[in-house]
């Protein structure tokens, strides 16, 4: 193994094929941790004071381990790039909709996006025409808000929950959260899931107006509004990687 290591983008010899990777340095992690995704292909999480010979040796030692992953996975040269163009598809309440991506007419400029039968329409000015994400991440935000809106409300009334404010946001760790004063936050991507994989989240999440942890008391709630939660979850751990744009 011969790799040449930057801090973070890297190329490794691994059983004689070269191998992308990226190496991430963590004040929390306790150990080296290897993990491969379709989204950042092979990284290296790596303890804060560790070294990058540290590296050099785990990627030795986990050789055969790492080319079976990146091979499933298809991320030998690194991470599987979302393309947004005319033809790859996005996930909408968990159906795949091909993305159609059109001019405006020269005397418009604001984007339109509009979800007919198994398609996303985005009609763009010629400014955004390379770049179709902003105007696809806002039209997902939209219906992610009114979508967990509504639904919060009907499983609350549903489950007799007193939700405070429903929030959307950009997360990275967690789908959703609740905080002590009642306010139940969640990322805007949670709306490419499948309906019943999102009123899980909502489920957990309004379980935790009653229990602030995870103990066998919120359990025991969750199984009553939600007796499917763990089945709906393994979705969102499985497709995980497909719901990013
Ligand atoms: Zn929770």
């Amino acid at each position: 193994m011969c790799p040449t290591v930057s801090e973070r983008q890297a190329v490794a010899l691994i059983l004689n094929k070269p191998v992308h990777y990226q190496v991430r340095r963590s004040r929390r992690a306790r150990s080296l941790n290897l993990r491969v995704s379709a989204r950042k292909g092979l990284e290296v999480v790596l303890p804060w004071r560790w070294t990058l010979d540290d590296v050099d040796s785990a990627l030795n030692e986990h050789a055969d381990w790492i080319d079976r992953q990146v091979e499933a996975h298809g991320v030998r040269r690194g991470p599987i790039v979302r393309e947004m163009t005319t033809g790859h598809s996005v996930l909408v309440l968990g159906v795949p909709r091909e993305l159609c991506i059109e001019a405006l007419d020269a005397s418009r400029r604001r984007a339109k996006v509009t979800a007919d039968n198994d398609s996303l329409r985005v009609r763009l000015g010629v400014d955004d025409m390379l770049d179709p994400k902003p105007a696809v991440e806002k039209w997902l935000r939209s219906l992610a808000r009114t979508h967990l809106k509504a639904r919060v409300r009907d499983l609350a009334v549903l489950h007799g929950f007193r939700p405070g404010k429903v929030i959307v946001g950009e997360r990275t760790t967690r789908w959703g959260s609740c905080s002590s004063k009642g306010n139940l936050s969640f990322c805007y991507r949670l709306v490419m899931a499948p309906p019943d994989v999102i009123d899980a989240v909502v489920c957990h999440e309004l379980c935790h107006l009653a229990h602030l942890n995870h103990g066998p008391r919120f359990h025991a709630l969750l199984d009553r509004v939600c007796p499917d939660h763990k089945r709906l979850m393994t979705w969102l751990r499985d497709r995980h990687d497909d719901m990013f744009l």
